[in-house]
């Protein structure tokens, strides 16, 4: 197993004031050392990275753009690419830090499909936002898109995109549309209520990558049993008529209860539980081969940490103790800010939250959405031959 890290990694602050937190990683870094489930052999660097690999996700210009921002002359084109804005500030270095990134979720897919780890994950990485020629929501660098576009033009291999941040996938699923070698798959609170606005369930792929996209739009304070319910109803359907060779999960934690920016109200048994199922998922149908990276995750003191260390015990078939140690809270608590003290036990406890009040209605418009996505996705599978699981495994050079 490889755990993708650079101390320059933990330095991406677009702002002090901005919700994305670098701190986040080194807290998850720093607990999963106390708990004795990360050793130094399993620490890999991001590889050198030349900007070719860029180029081939992202437009010249935008690249040039985000270049000039980073030395601090950001040109008039700046904010026709998104930059410069509250969500997505310039900063100096930038074009190297989030090429840095980018690094970081190739090395973890190198080591994945060059046979050095089973499983792989850049914590740093998932910036599913950015777009071809845009920067959004605090996303410059599409490190998962460069990584996945990677990997299809070098080995040929096809890759199932599974997406677990409370928003929605958009960057990577318009960057793989229309390709047949990429599925993207997305569980997301419903654009009608949340950034970015997309990911509705008639969103379903174009041309050769026609049924390759699938969206399961979630209602606000969906809780763990109705998630679980609707990951069960899709995922394992889509990713097995899709038959990947290998599978990239984001693993953004912002669809966590305590999450201030989005409205799902999971807690850390349901994020392990899917966290878990994937990689049983990746055991049955790629061998076991799964990439993993960050996200969102806007907690970053209670929730973003404990919830990647159930990631990486997830990716390594490890557990995380009940009980977690009190070194972990007193080594960091001169560097939180004043109040903020770490938690004790690694899961929400069973009474931590009331039940949502509307639960049965959440429940029931999940499950309807669920079930509408399989049936018109088996449709048109049916009719692309993907049905089959077969239909493009043979075209896949393995
Ligand atoms: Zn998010």
């Amino acid at each position: 197993m490889a755990f993708v890290h650079d101390p320059r990694l933990s330095r991406y602050e677009l702002h002090p004031d901005h919700p994305f937190k670098p701190l986040r990683l080194e807290l998850t870094r720093s607990l999963l050392e106390h708990v004795g489930l990360l050793t130094p052999a399993e620490v890999v660097p991001p590889v050198e990275l030349d900007e070719g690999a860029l180029l081939a996700v992202h437009d010249p210009g935008y690249v040039a753009a985000v270049k000039a921002a980073s030395l601090g002359r950001p040109g008039a084109e700046a904010s026709r690419h998104g930059l410069g804005t509250a969500d997505n500030p310039v900063f100096p270095g930038m074009h190297d830090l989030v090429s840095l990134v980018c690094a970081g979720t190739v090395a973890a897919m190198d080591a994945v499909v060059e046979g050095r780890a089973l499983r792989a994950v850049n914590l740093a990485g998932g910036l599913h936002h950015a777009l071809v020629d845009r920067a959004s929501g605090f996303c410059v660098y599409n490190d998962l898109a460069v990584a996945i576009r990677r990997v299809v033009d070098r080995h040929g291999l096809r890759v199932a995109y599974l997406d677990l941040d409370a928003h929605h996938g958009d960057g990577v699923q318009w960057l793989f549309y229309d390709d047949p070698a990429v599925m993207t798959i997305s569980l997301h609170e419903s654009g009608h209520y949340l950034f970015p606005g997309t990911g509705h369930t008639y969103e379903t792929g174009k041309g050769a990558g026609r049924g390759l996209s699938v969206n399961v739009p979630l209602e606000p304070f969906t809780e763990d049993g109705s998630y679980l319910a609707a990951f069960e109803a899709v995922v394992p359907a889509a990713l097995r008529a899709f038959a990947p060779d290998v599978i990239v999960l984001q693993a953004g934690a912002d669809a966590h209860r305590l999450d201030p920016l989005a409205d799902l109200a999971l807690t850390l048994t349901g994020m392990a539980a899917a966290y878990r199922r994937t990689v049983e998922l990746a055991d049955e149908l790629t061998g076991g081969r799964l990439v993993a990276t960050g996200g969102g995750g806007y907690d970053p003191y209670r929730t973003v940490p404990r919830a990647w260390a159930q990631l990486w015990a997830a990716l390594t078939v490890r557990s995380v103790p009940a009980e977690l140690p009190r070194a972990w809270a007193d080594e960091w608590r001169e560097r939180l800010p004043s109040g903020v003290e770490l938690p004790r036990r690694a899961l929400d406890g069973p009474d931590d939250y009331p039940p949502q009040p509307k639960r049965a209605q959440v429940t029931r418009r999940n499950q309807v959405v669920a079930d509408r996505v399989l049936d018109a996705l088996t449709t048109i599978w049916r009719d692309t031959g993907l049905s089959t699981g077969a239909a493009g495994r043979g075209a896949a050079a393995r």
